[in-house]
């Protein structure tokens, strides 16, 4: 068999980077579909049904023009899994994502969200100084790559809370924060959406666990069961508060809530709040080690 070239690998995922970005956007996972179908058919108020039903005409009419459910194309977020005999270097796979991200913006075209910090100005087709955003996980004894990409928009970007809670705050701290943050957020992240938390570890890790927790399959339910019973418990509270559909009131405020968690230092007790909106998008590509790419909506 020829040897593969590191160019080969290279363009694969750089195709798998570009093909991903825009599916993401254009064509949202059955769970999504079958949640906010769900929530159309639990919802009580006149105006939170009514929101709900251009929400899944505005996915009907994506999917028949092949067009995005949203024109917010957000910032491209990919976390890779990264097995430890994939002969590509994580070096040149992270060029491979901001080559692909930058190519699917201009052929499709989409939006360029990407601009300096300070000075405001753009940066390019949906990359710059350290855009992409990818995160890392390294897999002992694999050769593939999983790539999942999760376009972030900014309505529900822009409401990200972190709390530096004490132990002595508790479960019941935790709670109210997260409520707090969901009631002072109100139809701002374009709800109903999957609310992530994240709990210890730190400041930083605990925001990357609420945005791991965002990315889950929607209704999935933490390993540890203390940590699912409290995602049980929060996706009951939050939708009591009552925001409802793009915060006009209503049964349905959240979809779900998921909560990724680490353990901390023992004076410690981190809470991040990560919001989805009801745009959900995510999509994955699996590339063995040979280049080949197996594309995955579901995972
Ligand atoms: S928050 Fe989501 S649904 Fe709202 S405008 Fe942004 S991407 Fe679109």
């Amino acid at each position: 068999m020829p040897q593969l070239l590191d160019t080969d690998l290279h363009a694969a995922v750089e195709d798998a980077a570009a093909h991903l970005y825009v599916w993401a956007l254009k064509d949202i996972p059955q769970d999504l579909r079958d949640a906010l179908r769900d929530a159309a058919g639990r919802e009580t108020s006149v105006p939170g049904q009514r929101v709900l039903s251009t929400i899944l005409r505005n996915v009907e009419v994506a999917d028949s023009e092949r067009n995005l459910v949203c024109q917010d194309t957000g910032i491209a977020v990919y976390t890779c899994r990264v097995g430890e005999h994939f002969p590509l270097h994580p070096a040149r796979i992270y060029e491979a994502l901001r080559d692909g991200t930058a190519r699917a913006t201009l052929e499709h075209p989409l939006r360029s969200n990407a601009v300096h910090t300070i000075t405001r100005e753009n940066t390019g087709p949906n990359v710059g100084h350290r855009l992409p955003i990818v995160h890392w996980e390294f897999v002992p004894d694999w050769d593939g790559l999983d790539v999942k990409c999760v376009p972030k928009g900014s309505g529900s970007e822009n409401m990200s809370f972190l709390k530096m809670c004490v132990p002595a705050d508790g479960v019941v701290g935790i709670k109210k924060f997260v409520l707090e943050s969901i009631v002072g957020a109100g139809g701002k992240p374009c709800p109903p959406g999957i609310v992530g938390v994240g709990i210890g570890g730190s400041a930083d890790y605990a925001m990357y666990l609420a945005k791991e927790a965002i990315a889950r399959p929607i209704g999935t339910r933490n390993a540890d069961p203390v940590v699912a019973q409290l995602e049980d418990e929060l996706f009951g509270l939050l939708n009591e508060t009552g925001i409802g559909p793009m915060g006009l009131g209503g049964d349905v405020t959240v979809l779900n809530c998921h909560i990724e968690h680490a353990d901390t230092h023992m004076t410690l007790n981190p809470v991040a709040v990560n919001y989805q909106c009801w745009a959900a998008r995510r999509a994955t590509a699996h590339i063995a080690a040979d280049g080949a790419v197996d594309y995955d909506r579901e995972a």
